[in-house]
């Protein structure tokens, strides 16, 4: 055995003492509910194994909240976008960043990190390669012994008296299960999936994908290319394209010239993270406005491995007016004139729309929207935000009408359309500690405060006693 194999199985061993010395996992409190025939009823229904579904079960098992399952519709050990459809070579967020480490710092990346390579190797290394970086959630998961059911997808979320009944499948065969309460943990695509716009609605698949869609980039070898969006997805998807040998890659950008900020990054503070959600609604909306409005830059890495490539050539001030396919070829119409190609990668982000995600189509008119809440000064009016979901403070759903759907409040997101409400707290690796931490105390305090007349009772039966009566003499 070398020392690294020694520090790794040191810190293995150092994180069970940790466990040991906090008690975890607390025995559970929750009071067990029963289906109205008798069946099994989970307290919390996790759906999605990434970063976010796995913290906010290290939350749970450490308050106490034992009888909850996660279901992941990926394979084991492809949770994420990470090993999957994200293309670039490191992540943007500096190693330093905590991540999920729920209080314990042997968690980190950076302590895992150590462990296997060395104080000196951290030192040297630059951003944290993506494909590290899911190592370190496969290992984060195995130590934990994270309980996730994979190749399992959520289809749809009913109201079932007291409960929600969830519809999932796996493999061909479909099933039900009846929860309390349920926390979608399940990313960027979660509220009304990919955007496609007008534009390219009517090209066949066969000739263009999605930045999120499993693409086959040796197909495009000796190909041209059309990359529509400038952000990170879009760059490091042309890029990729031209690693597997394509010829050419146009990128066409609606902006006259190329996001340099990325002003979210100045948001990484405790106060910002901590005090958002409590912020008047205005200034919610201000800051996301504003920072939506002024673009993403994509990172300095992704620009430079693009600008190496030679191949690439980025049109400003070209938004797609149309498209179409002749002999074969896309041909993308803006302003400045056409381009064709052999393919066309659309890297323009996700859509917000409610009535677009399949599990909540039995419901998807009752949720109070932003839009429903606040109609924002024109000057700073922006019809997508007015389609995030307005949410309580405990990343519930709210009714648009009160009363008309109270089962909405056992509906948690933990997912990016958390962020009008929350900010990043279940999106980017810098909030999510802050996040399962305060998803999971609104999960215990939910629990008790609706089993509280239950617990009362217990309360008054108790009598286990401190004192056995022979620990004093009576005088008289
Ligand atoms: C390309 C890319 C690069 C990023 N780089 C960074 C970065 O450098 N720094 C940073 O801070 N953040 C980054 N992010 C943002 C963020 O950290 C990631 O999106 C991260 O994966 C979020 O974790 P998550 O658990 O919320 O979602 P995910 O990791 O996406 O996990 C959600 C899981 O839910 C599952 N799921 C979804 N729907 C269902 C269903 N119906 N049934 C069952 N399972 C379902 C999915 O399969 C998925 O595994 C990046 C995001 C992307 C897409």
């Amino acid at each position: 055995m070398d020392g690294f194999t020694d520090r790794l199985q040191q810190l293995e061993s150092d994180i069970i003492r940790d466990f040991d010395y906090l008690n975890y996992p607390a025995e559970n409190w929750v009071k067990a509910a029963k289906g109205p025939t008798g069946e099994p009823v989970l307290d919390v229904a996790i759906i999605g194994g990434g970063m976010c579904g796995m913290a906010a079960a290290v939350g749970l098992r450490r308050e106490g909240v034992l009888n909850f399952r996660i279901f992941e519709r990926q394979d084991k050990g492809f949770e994420g976008p990470w090993v999957t459809t994200a293309r670039m070579e490191t992540l943007r967020s500096p190693k330093h960043l905590t991540g999920p480490h729920m209080g314990l710092p042997n968690l980190t990346f950076q302590a895992w990190y150590q462990a296997k390579w060395g104080w000196e190797s951290w030192q040297a290394l630059g951003n944290i390669p993506r494909e590290m970086w899911m190592e370190y959630l496969r290992w984060y998961r195995k130590i934990l012994d994270i309980p996730t059911e994979n190749n399992v997808e959520l289809l749809g979320i009913e109201p079932a008296g007291d409960l929600l009944k969830l519809y999932f499948r796996q493999g061909n065969t479909e099933f039900q299960q009846l929860t309390r309460r349920i926390v979608l943990a399940t990313g960027r695509a979660a509220f009304g999936g990919t955007r496609l716009p007008a534009a390219f609605a009517g090209l066949p698949k066969s000739v263009r994908a999605h930045t999120e869609d499993d693409i086959d980039f040796t197909a495009l070898k000796g190909k041209k290319v059309i990359v529509i969006g400038g952000a990170a997805s879009a760059v490091d998807s042309a890029a990729t394209a031209l690693e597997a040998g394509a010829d050419e890659v146009n990128l066409l950008l609606r902006a006259a010239e190329m996001p340099r900020l990325n002003k979210f990054k100045s948001t990484v503070y405790s106060g910002f993270l901590q005090g958002f959600f409590s912020a008047d609604d205005e200034t919610r909306w201000r800051f996301l406005q504003h920072g939506f409005g002024c673009k993403v830059a994509a990172p300095r890495g992704s620009m430079l491995r693009l600008k190496a490539l030679k191949k690439a050539h980025i049109h400003f001030g070209s938004p797609a007016q149309e498209a179409t396919v002749q002999d074969n070829k896309v041909v993308v119409t803006t302003p400045k004139g056409s381009l064709s190609a052999d393919f066309l990668i659309l890297g323009t982000g996700y859509a917000i729309n409610i009535g677009d995600q399949p599990e909540f189509s039995s419901f998807a008119d009752k949720v109070k929207l932003w839009q429903d809440q606040y109609s924002p000064p024109e000057e700073i009016a922006d019809p997508e935000l007015g389609r995030f979901p307005y949410l309580g403070g405990n990343f519930e759903l709210l009714e648009k009408k009160p009363g008309e759907a109270p089962y909405l409040s056992r509906i948690h997101l933990f997912n990016a359309a958390t962020t009008m409400s929350h900010a990043a707290l279940s999106s980017d690796i810098p909030g999510v500690n802050v996040g399962a931490n305060r998803l999971t105390a609104a999960l215990v305090r939910s629990f008790f405060v609706e089993d509280s007349q239950k617990h009362l009772e217990d309360f008054y039966a108790y009598n286990d006693p401190e004192l056995l009566g022979d620990e004093w003499t009576n005088e008289d």
